[in-house]
């Protein structure tokens, strides 16, 4: 994980500043704008009314066996998948391969490719 940021140093806002923030922006302002009065990037000045709005995030909690997710946890982990992990994988490569436009023409290519190493 990246511990530093390049350019100028990181800077947090304090809640009072947030809600100064949030207050300017209800007269006018725009995130932009508070960003630079504040010299921290507009991305900060995004996070922290989100952050503001929605309240501190619930911790992460691993999605549950049988979902696509758990099944690369099992890979990951170097396990074999179990039977609804394995299930959930084979329906999102379907769904996958269903909106893959192109799939059928690298399929065709792919067997092409396998049947010239074999002869
Ligand atoms: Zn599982």
């Amino acid at each position: 994980m990246r511990t530093e940021s390049w350019g100028r140093p990181r800077r947090i806002l304090t809640p009072i500043q947030v809600a100064d923030i949030a207050l300017a922006i209800s007269r006018g302002s725009n995130q932009v704008i508070e960003a630079k009065r504040y010299g921290v990037s507009r991305n900060t000045v995004f996070r922290a009314l989100k952050r503001a709005r929605e309240g501190e995030k619930e911790p992460y909690q691993s999605k549950p066996c049988g979902t696509n997710a758990a099944y690369e946890r099992h890979r990951r982990n170097g396990e074999v998948a179990c039977d609804a992990c394995l299930e959930a994988h084979r329906i999102q490569r379907m769904n996958y391969i269903e909106r893959d436009p192109t799939y059928k023409e690298k399929r065709r290519k792919w067997n092409e490719q396998r049947s010239a190493i074999s002869c």
